[in-house]
């Protein structure tokens, strides 16, 4: 696609001219819109937008154990599709034209993937727990594998999710990174997200989460670690010279009350890669990337007492991380006016995405979606909804 009259984002700075996506030479005129890659949403759990506004105001633990864990022993294949499509609704509407996930029922997360025209990175959730996917680590290590031997639908790839170091024995850990090798997939899971987990890891391997995953072997550039809100120094400058990407997740963190916040400057100055994700919509309560730039530059500013740090062009460096898309933004929106500095208002006042172009298909063009039936979809999403919550 030929993007004519464009004003873009180059990585640094704010330009015009013409820009190319994709290998057709078919034309769009980009007047009036702000052309930036599109949002990568780098850790959610997608389908979990069936679970949004459940168990509010709960403490994390109970949260977990009263309303999460208990509803998911009652998800189907057809519900996670349907969830994953609202979700799916819900990135192309924010701009978002990729993410990673882990989920259950992986088929039914890539079967929306598919519908929706978007890009998905997506993984079992490897857990040591029987779940309605799988009986226990043994059975969800080897769905996972079928999944990576098995054919990929389109813009689908399979990465390797170990859930976590609390639910995941070592062996089940080391496993899960030889089979990611295997395949040169991504490994991804989520790390020092409450200092309960920092604690305990420590006090059961003597060593930091980040610390005990190395000396496990586990991390490299294929490494993708979500959170990392309590991070000690050591661990920070090991994530760096290994090459790891830690994926911010701010307002899933506050909402929860992880209490510990991603050391982004220094992660930065180690030289470590890193992205933005959202989490679930039951913990943040939403899937737009867009606003996290905010809320993430929000909490580290004030985290640090300090106006310099996470500026805006570094936020949307980390919401498009591995970005191969373009997303557009209405430049006469209330919010981008006047256009003295067109990022900092796309990162603190936020803009209306009128279009997503993925692969030389726009998915959405002039503010409709046209891959699916967006009635339909927000229809059998209510449904499914009311039969999982009951
Ligand atoms: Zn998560």
């Amino acid at each position: 696609m030929i993007v004519k009259n464009a004003t873009f984002w180059d990585g640094t700075k704010v330009a015009r001219g013409e820009l190319r996506n994709g290998p057709s030479d078919e034309e769009f005129d980009a007047t009036g819109r702000l052309a930036i890659p599109a949002f990568n949403n780098a850790h959610t759990h997608l389908a979990m937008t069936l679970m949004r506004g459940t168990g509010d105001g709960l403490k994390l633990q109970d949260w977990l154990d009263r309303v999460i864990f208990p509803t998911e022993q009652r998800l189907t294949p057809e519900l996670v599709y349907r969830g994953a499509m609202l979700g799916c609704l819900e990135l192309i509407r924010t701009g978002s034209s990729s993410f990673t996930d882990m989920y259950y029922f992986v088929e039914s997360v890539a079967r929306a993937v598919e519908e929706s025209g978007i890009r998905g990175v997506l993984g079992t959730p490897i857990t040591g727990f029987r779940t309605p996917y799988y009986r226990d680590a043994d059975d969800a290590l080897r769905l996972a594998e079928r999944q990576l031997a098995g054919p990929r639908p389109a813009r689908v790839e399979f990465c390797v999710a170990p859930h976590s170091i609390y639910l995941c024995t070592e062996d089940v850990l080391v496993r899960a990174k030889a089979l990611a090798r295997k395949y040169h997939v991504k490994f991804t899971m989520h790390v020092s997200e409450t200092r309960k987990e920092c604690v305990d890891c420590h006090r059961q391997t003597g060593k930091w989460p980040v610390e005990y995953l190395d000396r496990l072997g586990l991390l490299d550039a294929d490494t993708v670690l979500s959170h990392g809100a309590w991070l000690t120094k050591m661990e920070v400058r090991l994530l760096g010279e290994r090459g790891c990407t830690v994926v911010h997740c701010p307002a899933s963190n506050m909402k929860l009350a992880s209490g510990g916040v991603m050391p982004l400057p220094e992660l930065l100055a180690a030289g470590a890669r890193l992205a933005l994700g959202t989490d679930g919509a039951s913990s943040n309560n939403s899937l737009d990337v867009m606003r996290e730039m905010k809320i993430g530059s929000l909490l580290q500013k004030s985290h640090r007492w300090d106006a310099t740090v996470a500026p805006a062009p570094l936020m949307l460096r980390m919401a498009t991380a591995g970005s191969r898309d373009l997303a557009f933004v209405d430049l006469d929106d209330v919010r981008m006016l006047p256009c003295h500095d067109l990022i900092a208002n796309l990162v603190y006042s936020g803009g209306a995405v009128t279009d997503l172009l993925v692969d030389d298909r726009f998915v959405l063009r002039a503010g409709e979606v046209t891959t699916f039936d967006e009635a339909r979809v927000k229809r059998e999403f209510a449904e499914a909804a009311a039969e999982l919550l009951g």
